[in-house]
């Protein structure tokens, strides 16, 4: 049997040394004769994974001890609400901006609990560009500002970082959290569901500035507060044990990677090659402005939709997998997070150029 090239946006491709790693240690992990998936979460074993786990990602991405790091459960979307009901506080508002499906499903959620104030919207360009940050309709008294830095869906990723002065910066990471190194002490909180550059689904991962705890409103569920989470190691309940083991393996892949210097480097170059293809062949397009087009997830069309079914079923013949674009959307959709192998946007290339030679 040979692995195919996955380019699912998620659940995602993971690096092949980690799920062979899993796979050795599947029945008998180190000598304990048992799977990490069936060790209490609270057996000496099981808690040095997860504290391992944490050591290895502060590391990678340079995260300060006044910053919590969390493990929590229900995936990103848990936290569109997690968020508003932990970090209002004594305020009433928020700050969002739109760039994409993304963003509208945090705000429509952030909606329930407060005023939600969109500072700054790209829908009517069809979320192909990010808004100027000098035209944001930010407040100076929202308890923060959120935003998306890569829009999974569109393919749109942000450049820089927004500065928000004194009001907390929340990002949603989900498909570009390891990507690159980024500067934590810029965020208030960072959250990323673990099924594209992480480990496998249901896992969410959330890196919050101490300050920020402590704020939850009294209805907020115990499952939600971030404080509870924090005093408890992430283990108030019982956690999802084996992602977060299969998280730990993931970090310890990307360490032995070169770390998050050498994923950026990777990933660009990835990108820019499929990009470079999309932009030399008529046959094929990308909608977004250049300097905002995602390096995690490519979208493009064919130049005759009707051809899409066939693009798909001879990408499928040649092991290149779930290129489909999200329904909303329509098209094609390649995700390039850290786990794809050069060789296989490379396979990609060659399949794309044949088809348009074919077709075009
Ligand atoms: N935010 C972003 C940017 C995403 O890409 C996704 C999932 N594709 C989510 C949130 C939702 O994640 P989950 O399915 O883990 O709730």
């Amino acid at each position: 049997m040979s692995r195919a090239f996955n380019f699912c946006a998620g659940p995602a491709t993971l690096p092949e040394p980690v799920l062979k790693q899993a796979q050795e240690e599947m029945l008998d992990w180190r000598g304990t004769g048992m799977s990490v998936m069936e060790m209490s979460h609270r057996s000496d074993e099981f808690v040095a994974i997860a504290e391992e786990a944490e050591r290895d990602l502060r590391e990678l991405a340079e995260i300060p001890e006044d910053y919590a790091v969390l493990f929590m459960q229900g995936g990103a979307s848990s936290q569109f609400s997690t968020i508003p009901l932990n970090l209002l506080g004594d305020k009433t508002s928020a700050d969002y901006v739109n760039t994409g499906i993304w963003s509208k499903k945090a705000i429509a959620e952030a909606r329930r609990y407060g005023d939600v104030n969109v500072v700054a919207s790209s829908e009517d360009s069809g979320f192909t560009t990010v808004p100027d940050p000098s035209g944001w309709r930010t407040r100076p008294d929202a308890a923060y500002l959120h935003y998306t830095p890569n829009e999974t869906i569109g393919g749109l990723e942000f450049d820089f970082v927004p500065d928000s002065g004194d009001v907390p910066l929340v990002a949603d990471m989900s498909s570009t959290i390891l990507s690159r190194p980024l500067d934590v002490t810029r965020y208030g909180l960072i959250y990323a569901g673990a099924q594209k550059n992480i480990g496998p689904s249901g896992l969410v991962v959330v890196i919050l500035r101490k300050d920020l705890l402590g704020k939850a409103r009294k209805e907020t569920p115990t499952m939600m507060n971030y404080q509870v989470i924090a005093d408890n190691g992430s283990m108030y309940n019982t956690p999802a044990t084996y992602s977060w083991y299969l998280a730990g393996l993931v970090f310890k892949w990307l360490k032995a990677q070169g770390g998050l210097e050498a994923m950026a480097e990777r990933n660009e170059r990835k990108a820019r090659k499929l990009y470079r293809f999309i932009d030399d062949n008529d046959f094929y397009a990308n909608p977004i402005e250049p300097r905002f087009r995602s390096r995690m997830n490519v979208p493009f069309t064919l130049a005759d939709e009707a051809l899409n079914r066939a693009f798909l079923e001879g990408a499928e013949a040649r092991g290149l997998l779930n290129l489909k674009g999200h329904r909303s959307v329509g098209g094609m959709r390649a995700s390039l997070y850290n786990a794809m192998p050069e060789a296989g946007v490379d396979a990609l290339i060659d399949y794309m150029a044949e088809f348009a030679k074919e077709h075009g």
